[in-house]
């Protein structure tokens, strides 16, 4: 397989240097093309990434606008969990890495059950499983058997409805298991598509640039047709990771008709284990932003993640510029959402409980979601595509997200946010668009309120 069909570095470095220092009018250009919601070539991507500071509050109304006409106003929330921090590999950049002598950790199914508990009594529904790559401890068995036993712990009103995953690259086969097991979305981040970089950060059978690269292809042919992909900003150029990142959409939807489910934007935070400071190419929140709502422009119908990496200031902003789906509450150990504490594999900068995000996503107006809809109704892949490329998932996303959220109300809110959330629900259910959906929107809360769960669209 020829990597260049994904990235072709020479191409990418060209486009950057020719859209150096773009004009008004080419920018202005770009704008207009993007508020079409059609996505964007690498060439207009470039020509944003290199416009001056002045036209930034500009990309961000575009982004915005275009995030609100997708995905309306429902922000989708969820949690990751830390199933094992043994890994082979010793990427530079991580605290898992297999230099780093600090204790380890691989959750027993029982521990696995536990913490399955404690994320239900939040009120989390998806979840997204890490894993550190280890051919024997966190082999495809151990992991098909975490998915299930997590699909399988129901506590009181709580249960986990999609659990997404995060493990190291694998085989077609591997993929077709975790496909069976039931899972949500398969990501996987290239960390950095420049692969000088890339093949000097990484020390292990990760340092396979291919394997990294084509993973997705092997999952899609095993089955998994809801892909994520990401970047680890900070390891090299951001422009240069913009590119490659929209390269890498562009081809999944050129040879699938199925490009990502969803892009992830983390920036490298420091750990323990890491001797670094700072990354090699340090993005700036500013910069951050900007990426969020150019990649928003240039690939439209893609679900965008934000994580507790990032501070609430600035997952506030990028809730209006472009992110669809955010975690909550999140802790980057194995174990860490009981007692029992191990190394982390980066640290946080938002450690507020799901409540009081909850709370603020509603003061800004937004609608917090705890859907699960799409995949439980077979919406993967093309399915899910042929809604979310016109621009009709909204009609979807918000009684969904009303029907959830009600649910989170109901079970777990604090008094505050529960009166703060009947508000928002009273508002977007007027603003359902077709009267018999709001209609029946409106017959299964008094469903949920009768005690009913789980009910969708
Ligand atoms: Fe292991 Fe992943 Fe960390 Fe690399 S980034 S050391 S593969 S857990
Ligand atoms: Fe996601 Fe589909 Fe639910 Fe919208 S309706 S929040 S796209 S699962």
């Amino acid at each position: 397989m020829d990597a260049k069909r994904i990235v072709n570095e020479k191409e990418i470095e060209g486009i950057l240097a020719d859209t150096g220092s773009p004009s008004k009018r080419d920018i202005e250009n770009v704008l207009k093309k993007a508020g079409q919601k059609k996505g964007l070539s690498l060439q207009d991507v470039s020509i944003l990434l290199n416009a001056d500071r002045k036209y930034e509050s500009r990309m961000f109304r575009t982004a915005g606008k275009i995030k609100r006409d997708i995905y309306g106003e429902r922000l989708v929330l969820f949690a990751p969990l830390y199933v094992s921090s043994h890994c082979v590999n010793d990427c530079e950049y991580c605290g898992f890495r297999r230099s780093n002598r600090k204790r380890r950790k691989r959750l027993s199914l029982e521990e696995v059950r536990e913490q399955t508990r404690i994320l239900e009594a939040m009120g989390h529904k998806r979840l997204l499983l890490e894993f550190g790559e280890h051919p024997e401890l966190n082999d495809i068995d151990y992991v098909v058997d975490v998915i299930r036993t997590i699909y399988n712990t129901k506590s009181g009103r709580g249960e986990i409805r999609r659990v997404n995953v995060n493990i190291a690259a694998t085989t077609t086969e591997n993929y077709r298991k975790l496909k069976e097991a039931g899972i949500g979305t398969y990501q996987l981040f290239q960390e950095t598509y420049h692969r000088k970089s890339f093949e000097s950060l990484h020390n292990g059978p990760k340092a396979d640039y291919e394997r990294q690269l084509f993973a997705h292809d092997r999952a899609f042919r095993g089955g998994i047709d809801d892909l994520g992909l990401g970047v680890l900003f900070g390891l090299y150029d951001y422009r240069f990771e913009v590119l490659a990142l929209v390269s890498h959409a562009h081809y999944l939807d050129r040879k699938y008709g199925v490009g990502p489910h969803t892009f992830s934007v983390p920036r490298w935070q420091p750990a323990d284990g890491v001797a670094w400071k700072e990354p090699p190419h340090p993005v700036s929140e500013n910069e951050l932003l900007r990426i969020i709502a150019i990649l928003r422009m240039a690939v439209p119908y893609t679900g965008m993640i934000i994580s507790t990496r990032e501070r609430p200031e600035i997952r506030k902003k990028a809730f209006e510029i472009g992110i669809s789906q955010t975690s909550a509450a999140s802790r980057t150990s194995p174990g860490g959402y009981g007692k029992k504490q191990g190394v982390s594999q980066f640290s946080i900068h938002d450690e507020r409980s799901v409540d009081e995000v909850v709370r603020d996503v509603l003061r800004q107006g937004l609608l917090p979601s705890f859907c699960t809809a799409c995949y439980r109704k077979g919406r993967t892949g093309q399915a899910f595509m042929d809604l979310a490329k016109p621009g009709e998932i909204h009609n979807l996303c918000r009684p969904n997200a009303i029907l959830t959220f009600k649910e989170y109300l109901e079970d777990y809110a604090s008094p505050e946010t529960r009166r703060l959330g009947e508000e928002i629900i009273k508002k977007y259910l007027s603003m359902i668009e077709d009267p018999s959906a709001r209609k029946e929107t409106r017959i299964r809360l008094e469903r949920i309120e009768n005690g009913e769960r789980d009910i969708y669209f």
